[in-house]
């Protein structure tokens, strides 16, 4: 297993090509963004006045467009530049998946009182995300599949129904995997979110797929609006990081100092990171313990890799950060089998599945993988069968 010469992300992290240097593309995209000129910012918040022109023109409903929010650091970063800065009127939208921290809950209903906003939020039944959870972790390792499928999904949808033709989201992919740089300007499209949001899986899959008694009517906030209704009112998804520099340690800093926004009280187990992910419980723990079982690196990687690139750390102290969080398993897990009732062995069945034997490889029961710091270690033993673990022996 090779590392990124730079960060601390291995060759194998999801949608990363390495070049012959041995540095990753979200290094290199990252590098790229930073050599980007004041100007180019300026003429690109020209670009979005005039958009926002354009679009409020023709807008004959209430709101001027529609932001999806979390109550995350980034949603408050959002709607500051929205409200704040350009004295619009938008929506603000929360997909509600049931697994907010309390700090998380405090942020989002905030939003409404902080920024003087109309806000919905739309969350599932709980026994219908009970059963997602379980049914999506069997069939893609993945029991956040509903969070990510309602984050590009039910905002949308709203929009349609209220006619709002302007939906503003946050980052671009662009320092997640140096998919994108900002001369690609791109837009949300329905593509991206069934391919990389959604794996390839839409909610009638899930049905199809799993063994959990669903009714259709249990999706209806997964419901993308077909083409039609799309053209008709023309709705546009804008990424607000592509005509401001994203700066995920600044926007913290603001949003606490101007809104009060609450970090985690508590430290992640599986990250030294307080600022991320407080709408959802599982991201830094158990959805993220399986991004490890299957790809050999976790939530730590993602932060350090980050914070590296920004310059907040050295490449050593990320690596420690690697060494100290990556592995965890963390009491999350006990919480989620309590939540969705599975015993900790179907756990571990299931998940061992999942793993990729590009990383992994089980001597004596054990399974092994290699560490950005020079050896390689055990990480517990193997829940496979003799025959299953076929093509883990080296
Ligand atoms: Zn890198």
């Amino acid at each position: 297993m090779k590392y990124c010469k730079k960060c601390v992300y291995p060759y194998y992290a999801v949608a990363l090509e390495v070049s012959k240097d041995g540095v990753c593309s979200s290094c290199k995209s990252f590098e790229r963004s930073e050599k980007i000129s004041q100007s180019f910012w300026k003429n690109r918040k020209k670009k979005l006045d005039s958009i926002f022109e354009s679009v409020i023109q023709k807008n004959s409903t209430n709101y001027d467009c529609l932001i999806p929010v979390s109550g995350g650091k980034d949603s408050y970063y959002q709607a500051h530049i929205i409200i704040e800065e350009y004295g619009l009127k938008p929506l603000l939208m929360t997909y509600h998946g049931n697994n907010y921290l309390p700090e998380g809950d405090f942020n989002r209903d905030k939003m409404r009182h902080n920024f003087d906003a109309d806000h919905i939020v739309w969350g599932p039944s709980v026994e219908v995300l009970k059963k997602l959870n379980r049914a999506t972790f069997k069939i893609m390792g993945d029991m956040n599949w509903q969070n990510h499928c309602g984050i590009m999904s039910a905002p949308i949808r709203v929009a349609v129904n209220f006619k709002i033709p302007l939906i503003i989201w946050g980052e671009i992919y662009m320092d997640f995997a140096g998919m994108h740089d900002p001369d690609d300007f791109v837009e949300f499209s329905a593509r991206s979110r069934l391919e990389h949001d959604l794996r390839g899986y839409e909610w009638y899959d899930i049905m199809d797929k799993s063994d959990e008694n669903f009714s259709k009517k249990d999706f209806n906030w997964a419901m993308y609006p077909d083409d039609i209704e799309i053209i008709e009112l023309g709705v546009r998804g804008l990424y607000i990081g592509n005509f401001f520099k994203w700066d995920p340690n600044k926007h913290t800093d603001l949003v606490i100092k101007k809104y009060g926004w609450k970090q985690a009280e508590q430290p992640f187990e599986r990250t030294y990171r307080r600022m991320s992910n407080l709408d959802d419980r599982y991201e830094n723990g158990i959805h993220d313990l399986m991004k490890f079982i299957k790809f050999g690196y976790g939530r730590a990687s993602d932060h350090a890799s980050k914070d590296i690139r920004t310059g907040y750390m050295s490449r050593e102290e990320g690596i420690e950060m690697v060494r100290k969080y990556d592995h965890i398993v963390s009491s999350d897990l006990y919480y989620w089998l309590k939540y969705v009732d599975m015993k900790e062995d179907a756990f571990w069945e299931i998940a061992d599945s999942f793993r990729d034997p590009n990383i992994w490889w089980i001597s004596k029961g054990k399974w092994y993988k290699d560490n950005i710091w020079g050896d390689s270690s055990s990480y517990g033993e193997t829940n496979l069968s003799r025959l299953e673990q076929k093509k883990y022996i080296r």
